[in-house]
């Protein structure tokens, strides 16, 4: 891996708005692409979905997808978890920080009749697009996991699910940003940005080729261009869907691997074992609430009883960028030369390192692949409802 020096000429000079792991995975590969980037941030970089997420890389469980659901979501996720393969490795070692990047899989844990009608629908799921799982009975599952209690009645296993420390990434993707050159600015809220013949002026920050947009919930309607109110995203296009979640103090007993249950899990990771989530769409404040977490972890027992005495050691709230169709928005905007990457939902975590490859071949005005162009903004309407615009990619 070769980074740039002070005395290299730029290809280009790029901002991108936004360091959360999307902008900050992005801002890397584009620098380690002979780009100039400039990152900046609102506020701290990495405080918003990126720190609040559970870390979890789980494309099987896009598998049964929602009929509401892209219908190549679920290809993108498995070309997500591709793309942590080589890059995570890479990030560890780079950065000699251990990012507790686990092959381990996952279990999908059932304790009643509707959560075992799901584990069939997954199952199904999983099979017809041929990705690996097992089904065992609860007492099978108990002897490869003996946190598991006598409630869950059977499990199916997922290999290809995994997970990372997100927050450990944060802080080793700061490391690289640092070496590779990128000039990370927080505090800075972007607004206003202007046409200067072929380039984009940031008052402060100078003349752009590019801007990216990769800002989250913030789908950029305040934003101004050429002093017009602009939008770089269609109105509604991006819906904020609030996650409560808590940390225990690691325990022994704890299982090792990812629970999933009904619509909760367990991430157990080196330093926390972290019980997730609410979900609460159109929800953009972040408040705990204590009943919230309570049941949370009243779930989260029911699966594994030695959780009940662990200590808390957090609770915390983000808010997830979600859409209609529960897939990223990664192309152009209606604004030459500005693209955006938004609308990662529950799956921005696993589709990062991808989303930043996509986001470099396209200020590289290189090709995108099919799978990569149905992802665009033109799938949604005025109104911010995505349509079907795309050809199912084998
Ligand atoms: C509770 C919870 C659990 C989750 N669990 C998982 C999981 O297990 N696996 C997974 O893959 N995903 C998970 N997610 C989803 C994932 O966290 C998000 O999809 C992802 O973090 C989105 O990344 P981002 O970089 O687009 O946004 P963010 O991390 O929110 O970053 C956007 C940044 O843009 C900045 N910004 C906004 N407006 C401006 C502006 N005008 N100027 C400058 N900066 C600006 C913000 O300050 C922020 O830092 C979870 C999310 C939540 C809330």
């Amino acid at each position: 891996m070769t980074f740039i020096n002070s005395k290299q000429i730029f290809k280009k000079r790029v901002l991108v708005v936004g360091a959360g792991l999307v902008g900050m995975t992005t801002a890397l590969r584009l620098a380690q692409s002979g780009v100039q980037v400039v990152l900046v941030d609102r506020a701290k970089p990495a405080t918003g979905a990126s720190w609040a997420a559970a870390g979890m890389l789980a494309p099987a469980f896009e598998a049964a997808d929602e009929p509401s659901a892209h219908e190549n979501l679920f290809e993108l996720c498995l070309a997500g978890a591709d793309a942590w393969r080589g890059f995570a490795p890479w990030l560890q070692a780079y950065s000699d920080t251990s990012l507790d990047y686990f092959g381990m899989g996952a279990f999908a844990c059932a304790i009643n009749e509707p959560q075992e009608n799901r584990l069939d629908v997954l199952e199904a799921a999983c099979i017809s697009r041929n990705l690996p799982c097992r089904r065992l009975s609860g007492n099978k599952a108990r002897k490869l996991d003996a946190s598991l209690s006598q409630d869950v009645r059977s499990v199916l296993l997922l290999p290809t699910d995994q997970q990372i420390d997100n927050w450990a990434v944060i802080g080793a993707l700061m490391a690289a940003l640092a070496e590779a050159g990128v000039q990370v600015i927080p505090d800075i809220k972007i607004t206003e940005i202007n046409r200067i013949k072929s380039k984009w002026e940031i008052a402060a920050l100078g003349l752009f080729d590019n801007v990216i947009w990769t800002a989250g919930v913030n789908s950029g309607d305040e934003i101004s261009i050429d002093g017009q109110p602009a939008q770089l995203l269609r109105e509604g296009v991006i819906i904020p869907v609030k996650g409560q979640m808590l940390a225990l103090d690691p325990i022994e007993g704890a299982p090792k691997q990812v629970l999933r249950f009904g619509n909760g899990y367990i991430a157990p990771k080196s330093t926390r074992v972290i019980v997730g989530a609410t979900s609460e769409w159109e929800v953009a404040d972040k408040a705990v609430v204590d009943s919230d977490i309570e049941e949370l972890l009243k779930n989260a027992s029911q699966i594994c009883p030695v959780l009940q005495d662990a200590e808390i050691k957090m609770t915390w709230a983000g808010v997830r960028p979600g859409t209609s169709d529960h897939a990223p928005v990664i192309g152009w905007s209606n604004y030459d030369g500005i693209a955006v990457a938004a609308g990662h939902y529950r799956n921005g975590i696993l589709l990062a390192p991808l989303t930043a490859d996509i986001l470099t071949r396209l200020i590289m005005e290189e090709e995108l692949t099919p799978l990569e162009k149905g992802f665009e903004l033109a799938r949604f309407n005025e109104g911010g409802m995505a349509t079907k615009t795309t050809e199912t990619v084998e």
